[in-house]
């Protein structure tokens, strides 16, 4: 077998595509092709005037699928830098005119400002629905149908609503129950079988368990952005000219006949072509629709057209004051979409990473469907937080565009037929075509390159 792998797209799907590539095959030569002009891609952090702005990605869940994350973290060193969340008692829900509470811990005082703020009757239909939660599988793979049929319309409607639609950016009624609730496509991951392939050094787990003890989350010391940097530069100094970045360089098409990788880089005149065994294309769907379509893989291609993307608008605001309300002890708070705001949800950072902030600083985060003026965020902000928003120190703006492949019912299986298609021209696509999730997306990247190797 021959080991010449191509990886589009150096954002954290191909550097750990890499990076477990020479895990199991460790003759591989590794070429990334990257179309911007610095590795990382969704992951951006920046220290602005002391205050860490995560432009991307502000934290990673613990959780059963870290191990394969947890076993780079350990090899590149990067655990000693990890920075717990501070975990909060509540998140909360934007609906008729208030910020409602939601318990992200289960004790009497958070249960009891759960019934203040939403009443005992929901209360109530919770608990109710909940054995049906465990017991009823409809089947459907539409989340919204799924959920009407488990909790009710209504709790339906003020609940999961808010909280898929934070996450996704779209109404349950437009997502997959299989991808975005149910995670089937996490379905074989075994944390004993992995272990056989990914150690844990005892240094590593002592630090973990000393120092995330009691979060929900993690980043490290100078932000999300050192895991894909640091990856980066552990692949380079370990394997050197067995490992190759080409920033600057778009793929633009495959000559499946030849075996090449079509790529225009910003720095020469001619496109340049890349011979591969192996090709693994982690671009967003509409860039692997184009690349498809100019590969003559037409039906390929249409099928990916047929998947919609979102985009997303994200505002780093910091301030040197506090600026929340003295009741607010959240970790963030989601708007449902009946309310008609333009925000999205927003996440206090300040609050979950208070070591990485200026004291008595506030940074928020604060998501948008589209892009408005910095004045209709803050005036949403003021009345969603229901105090006077100070004139903030710093707004730190980044738009994603069609960055989000969408999750939309049947879209696991479409999946399954384009692999199944490209599976035997040797080219592997993206985990990000399943996930979002940072830990989700490292095992699938892992077990993608065992599949190869088994
Ligand atoms: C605002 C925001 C908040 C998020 N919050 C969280 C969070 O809190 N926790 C969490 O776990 N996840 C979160 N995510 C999701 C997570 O950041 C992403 O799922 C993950 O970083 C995606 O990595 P990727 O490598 O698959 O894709 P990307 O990071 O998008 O990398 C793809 C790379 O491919 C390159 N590329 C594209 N087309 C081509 C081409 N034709 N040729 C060459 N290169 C190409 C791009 O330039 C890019 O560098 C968030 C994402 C965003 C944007």
């Amino acid at each position: 077998m021959s080991h010449k792998f191509v990886i589009v797209g150096a954002g954290l799907s191909g550097l750990s595509n890499a990076f477990f590539i020479k895990h199991f095959f460790p003759k591989a030569q590794i070429t990334l092709i990257e179309q911007s002009n610095r590795v990382g891609g969704m992951i951006v952090s920046n220290n602005r005037n002391g205050f860490i702005c995560e432009e991307g990605p502000r934290s990673i869940r613990m959780g059963k699928y870290n191990r394969p994350l947890y076993h780079i973290l350990n090899k590149i060193g990067l655990y000693k830098e990890f920075v717990p969340s501070i975990q909060q008692p509540y998140s909360y829900i934007y609906w008729n005119g208030k910020l409602n509470a939601v318990p992200l811990q289960m004790n009497l005082g958070t249960i009891s400002q759960f019934i203040k703020d939403n009443g005992s009757g929901d209360l109530f239909k919770l608990i109710k629905a909940y054995p049906k939660i465990m017991l009823m599988n409809p089947n459907t793979d539409n989340l919204g149908e799924y959920l009407d049929h488990v909790l009710g319309k209504d709790l339906t409607e003020k609940y999961a609503e808010s909280v898929f639609y934070g996450i996704y950016g779209e109404s349950v009624y437009n997502l997959s129950k299989a991808l975005c609730y149910t995670k089937s496509h996490m379905k074989g991951y075994d944390d004993q079988e992995i272990s056989k392939d990914l150690s844990l050094d005892k240094d590593f787990e002592q630090v973990r368990d000393e120092k995330l003890q009691g979060a929900n989350s993690y980043r490290f010391k100078n932000g999300v952005e050192s895991l894909t940097k640091r990856l980066h530069d552990y692949l380079q100094e370990t394997y050197k000219m067995e490992y190759k970045m080409q920033l600057n360089s778009k793929a633009k098409g495959i000559d499946l006949a030849k075996k090449e990788l079509i790529v225009e880089s910003r720095e020469e005149q001619e496109e340049q072509r890349i011979n591969y065994d192996y090709l693994i294309l982690n671009a967003p769907t509409h860039q692997l629709s184009q690349i498809m379509a100019n590969s003559n893989l037409n039906k390929i291609g249409e099928m990916f057209r047929g998947v919609k993307c979102n985009s997303l608008v994200t505002r780093n605001i910091c301030w040197n004051q506090k600026i929340l309300p003295k009741e607010f002890e959240g970790f963030g708070y989601l708007i449902n979409p009946k309310q008609e705001q333009v925000i999205l949800g927003m996440v206090a950072d300040s609050l979950s990473f208070p070591s990485q902030y200026p004291e008595n600083a506030t940074n928020l985060s604060v998501m948008s469907i589209y892009d408005v003026n910095d004045h209709v965020i803050l005036s949403e902000l003021s009345k969603h937080l229901g105090v006077k928003i100070p004139e903030p120190k710093e707004i730190i703006t980044k738009s994603w565009s069609k960055a989000f492949t969408r999750f939309s019912p049947g879209h696991q299986e479409e999946m399954k037929k384009i692999e199944s298609e490209l599976n035997t021209k040797n080219i592997i696509i993206g985990a990000n075509n399943y996930t979002l999730a940072i830990p989700e997306l490292v095992y699938l990247s892992y077990s993608k390159m065992k599949q190869l190797y088994l």
